[in-house]
């Protein structure tokens, strides 16, 4: 039976990349490998896996007595069923280290970088491994989905440098065309809400209360106005799941910053976590682009 290369749950472009790369460069290490994904592909990561000519991962919901090397978490609320009779054999991330933990030593490529698949371009070199045209093509594009053309305050020199020599390897002379090209197709709002609110959403366990945030980035706010009140809709439906809060971040990739839809039994959160006052069920967050690094710290305080 062959282990799972698998990302976390809504997978976004760098975890079905990554699991698609990682599955490459560990077939050639020797070891017997499927990429897998939690969830389809959103239209962002259609897009690049067209772009590229790549399959997109196989579909898996429950992973009870498998082998996995995990790609782009760590974190159990964003494993699937089964993890707990799960083997974990490697995780590659870029996230703060979660609460999995494993019974036998494992391989842990673990590095404050912008994306999982900047990893990924060091891990084939350290192995000596050249990196297929195509896939070098797709990491690229993860690299720039993560770190939002390297406008996110979670971009790195070794981000900016893994998309030079993978531009290199795939032929690519319009690095930012590209991925200007991507977040336009990001940006397209004509989808159910629920998709919409789950596109890329995750659910966070802080100091024991359950808040789920989610984050749509778009070229331009005004994407977004006719289906705010839907999305707010949504989002309490989510909330009353059993969630203490649920924030969806409305990120204008030009202008740099998020408004961020608010549902909470307890909204002062929000100002203890940012020190604006929101405006009822909304606030303006200049500057805010990245969950991991500018809204998960501040709530994460904010609720101890
Ligand atoms: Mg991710
Ligand atoms: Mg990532
Ligand atoms: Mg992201």
């Amino acid at each position: 039976m062959s282990a799972l290369v698998l990302g976390h749950m809504n997978p976004d472009t760098d975890s079905i990349v990554a699991a698609i790369a990682a599955a490459d460069l560990y077939s050639k290490r020797g070891f017997s490998v499927a990429a897998a994904a939690q969830g389809e592909a959103t239209p962002e990561t259609e897009f690049v896996l067209r772009k590229f000519g790549l399959c997109a991962p196989l579909v898996v919901k429950d992973v009870a007595g498998k082998e996995l090397w995990l790609v782009d978490y760590s974190d159990l609320p964003q494993a699937p069923a089964g993890m707990d009779s799960a083997t974990i054999l490697g995780i590659v991330d870029h996230h703060k280290l979660g609460n999995m933990t494993t019974a036998s030593p494992l391989e842990a490529w673990i590095w404050p970088v912008g994306c999982t698949n900047t990893v990924l371009k060091s891990m084939y070199d350290f192995y000596g491994i050249e990196i297929p045209k195509n896939i070098a093509g797709a990491m690229l594009c993860a690299i720039l989905s993560d770190t939002v053309i390297f406008k996110s305050p979670t971009c790195t020199e070794a981000d900016k440098k893994s998309v030079d020599a993978l531009a290199k390897i795939a032929g690519i002379s319009d690095v930012a065309a590209l991925g200007m090209e991507m977040f336009k197709v990001k940006s397209a709002v004509d989808a159910p809400m629920k998709d919409l609110v789950f596109r890329d959403y995750k659910d966070f366990d802080m100091n024991g209360k359950k808040v789920g945030i989610g984050q749509l980035e778009v070229v331009d706010l005004s994407i977004l106005a006719k289906v705010k009140d839907g999305l707010y809709a949504e989002i309490q439906k989510v909330k009353s799941e059993g969630r203490h809060s649920v924030f969806l971040l409305l990120t204008d990739i030009m202008k740099e910053g998020s408004e961020m839809l608010i549902v909470s039994d307890d909204p002062s959160v929000v100002e203890k976590a940012f020190g604006v006052k929101p405006d009822g069920k909304t606030v303006w967050l200049p500057g805010v682009m990245s969950r991991k690094k500018q809204v998960v710290p501040n709530f994460e305080k904010a609720f101890k």
